[in-house]
């Protein structure tokens, strides 16, 4: 396969540097109120969905510090998930799809998050973000692309490739990208894309990979 990305090692290398000081997504942050789990990986994604970061992180820690298991979800009302949860956003179908799973999981898996792909793709409300981020920072499985917004805005920007949805960009950098790339772009993209290459105006002027950069699509920077 012919990886087509130049400079992939000077990127990501100016990226860490430039990026280590900020912490990380909070669905990648090691968990530190409650268990670090594919299960609490799930739920604070599924959390995390059109939901800002700090919004995310304060929902999963009144959620999940207690009921961080299928069984002790399964003890709550939709209610009670709606209370803990809210704001986030769709809270009231979060809180219904959360119930869902658990079910599911005790039901089929015993409980588990099962850790194929496929078999993640068939619990309801699970797409293929959510299942590449449970597969990534859940079951810290190698070979899997998460593909959030900035994950899909930053290299169609870059000039990598040129893609419409998060589903086609995922296809595209799974053969552009080498995959030594592949564990380290979904964290490095969304910090990134939350600070420096932001969606409206992004910081050309302070961006650390500016010259390897073609700004497809980039009206206006600061
Ligand atoms: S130069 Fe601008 S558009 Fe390109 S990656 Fe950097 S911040 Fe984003």
């Amino acid at each position: 396969m012919t990886h087509t990305i130049p400079n992939a090692y000077e990127i990501f290398s100016a990226l860490k540097e430039e990026l280590q000081i900020l912490g990380k997504p909070v669905v990648s942050r090691k968990k530190q109120d409650f268990p670090d789990t594919p299960f609490v990986t799930l739920i604070s994604c599924l959390l995390s969905l059109r939901t800002k970061d700090e919004v995310t992180e304060k929902a999963s820690r009144l959620l999940l510090t207690k009921y961080y298991t299928p069984e002790k979800i399964l003890g709550l009302t939709e209610k009670q998930i709606e209370t803990m949860i809210y704001p986030v956003g769709f809270y009231k179908t979060k809180a219904k799809r959360i119930k869902e799973i658990s079910r599911t999981l005790l039901d089929k898996y015993k409980g588990k998050v099962p850790d194929e792909f496929e078999e993640l793709l068939t619990l309801k409300g699970v797409g293929r973000k959510t299942a590449n981020i449970v597969m990534v920072y859940g079951h810290k499985k190698h070979g899997y692309l998460p593909i959030d917004t900035h994950c899909h805005r930053i290299p169609n920007r870059l000039g990598w490739i040129r893609t419409k949805t998060p589903e086609e960009t995922e296809h595209a950098l799974s053969k552009a990208l080498p995959p030594e790339y592949w564990d380290d772009f979904n964290d490095l993209f969304v910090r990134f894309g939350q600070t420096i290459c932001v969606p409206v105006s992004p910081f050309c002027s302070r961006c650390p990979i500016q010259k390897y950069c073609k700004k497809i699509g980039v009206a206006t920077s600061r």
